[in-house]
């Protein structure tokens, strides 16, 4: 016991400091896309046609990628001729939209909105979620319940993951919505006394992600809950879901380092 004590005296405060400032990301660390305002060659096609969910295309005001649908895995990057298609070291890639994810060449950052003031008021400093787990790969929970832990130490900002939806403030859903679990995620979120907070966690519940189009899917949290907060990845970084979390109760957050 003395040993694990003096173990823990060693290694001193473990907890970042976010948002106070930024903690360092891994080198290979991938962020937000950046799409080079430079023209696509004529005809060309190469990132659309690599990219394996469908985020990228083009319409009448050109070049986009939907980042409710992007699983950040550079096969574009990798693949355009012209090198329009980059990745910033941004964690900030939640949105209060789902239009507001879809970027466009030259584009601003997606952005939170603050809760209205009548739930900012009521979960500002105390909001408690339920995690419904609708048939993904189980990772966008991994780096969800890791923020839990010492590092992140979620409670700090008073927010907390609950059993019951009855002793919850909102649902956080990760995964594309199984068919299986439609009726258990829409019946979380019944049970969560009004006011309540939806929140989709990775490309999964954003869009279907890498399942969407498989009938046993039905498209994420998108089409069947009212959403507060998108935060794409897949999954997505700690880091930028609380962000996005932080943001959603009116807190400032820091940009990237360098
Ligand atoms: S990084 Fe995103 S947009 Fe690019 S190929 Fe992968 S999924 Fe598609
Ligand atoms: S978004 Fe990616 S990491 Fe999250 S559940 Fe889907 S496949 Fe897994």
């Amino acid at each position: 016991m003395l040993n694990i004590l003096l173990e823990r005296l060693r290694q001193g405060k473990r907890t970042v400091a976010f948002p106070a400032a930024m903690p360092p990301l891994p080198p290979r660390f991938r962020g937000l896309p950046v799409l080079a305002e430079s023209p696509c060659a004529a005809g060309c096609a190469s990132c659309a046609g690599a990219c394996p969910t469908g985020a990228l295309g083009a319409d009448e005001q050109g070049l986009y990628l939907d980042l409710g649908r992007c699983i950040l895995c550079g096969t574009c990057a990798e693949a355009c001729p012209g090198r329009r298609v980059s990745f910033s070291r941004d964690h900030r890639l939640a949105s209060s939209t789902r239009d507001g994810l879809v970027l466009r060449p030259g584009g601003r950052l997606p952005h939170v909105a603050p809760l209205e003031p009548a739930r900012r008021k009521l979960f500002a400093k105390s909001l408690r979620l339920r995690q419904v787990s609708a048939g993904g790969c189980n990772a966008c929970e991994a780096d969800t319940n890791v923020l839990t832990t010492i590092v992140f130490d979620l409670g700090r900002f008073g927010i907390d993951f609950v059993a019951s939806p009855r002793h919850a403030d909102g649902v956080a859903v990760t995964g594309p919505v199984t068919r299986n679990m439609l009726e258990a995620t829409l019946g979380t979120f019944a049970a969560v006394p009004d006011p309540r907070v939806g929140i989709a966690i990775g490309t999964c519940a954003i869009s279907g992600g890498l399942f969407d189009g498989s009938p046993e899917t039905t498209g994420g949290a998108t089409p069947h809950l009212p959403l507060d907060l998108y935060i794409p990845g897949c999954p997505p970084h700690p880091l930028t879901i609380l962000d996005g979390l932080l943001r959603l109760l009116g807190q400032q957050t820091p940009p990237p380092t360098a």
